[in-house]
């Protein structure tokens, strides 16, 4: 029992956040007419958008 308190206790896991929490979207995306022109993700940490989530991956 005193094994799985330890195991629980841990939190190594959550001193890094998944690309999901790094990683907002998809965000709408729009032209200079305000028509919807594409769908972007945005790094939440670097500010970077992309219209593909794998391109933030490596971002920072
Ligand atoms: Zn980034």
């Amino acid at each position: 029992m005193a094994a799985v308190e330890t195991a629980t206790k841990d939190g190594t896991l959550d001193a890094f956040p998944s690309d999901d929490e790094r990683i907002s979207g998809p965000h709408t995306g729009y032209d200079k007419y305000g028509t919807v022109d594409h769908t972007y993700w945005k790094c939440e940490n670097c500010d970077v958008e992309a219209t593909r989530k794998d391109a933030l991956t490596d971002c920072c």
